[in-house]
């Protein structure tokens, strides 16, 4: 059971890190509102507030495992 714990929050912290890596702030957040903070925004992820979606290709596996 603690095994699927560690595997979540392992996951959890990749994600971090890719986003620490490869996240943008989303462009249409910050022109429709600058006061609040944008999303982040990893390749080909839609922001959840406009939908704007982000034009870069997909990450590689090469690139998500390196991150
Ligand atoms: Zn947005």
């Amino acid at each position: 059971m603690s095994d699927m714990i560690d595997m979540y929050r392992s996951l959890k912290d990749h994600n971090k890190q890719l986003r620490a890596k490869y996240g943008v702030e989303c462009p249409r957040c910050k022109e429709c509102r600058p006061r609040a903070h944008p999303s982040i925004l990893l390749p080909q992820q839609k922001c959840r507030v406009d939908g704007y979606r982000d034009p870069r290709p997909r990450l590689t596996p090469e690139e998500e495992s390196t991150a």
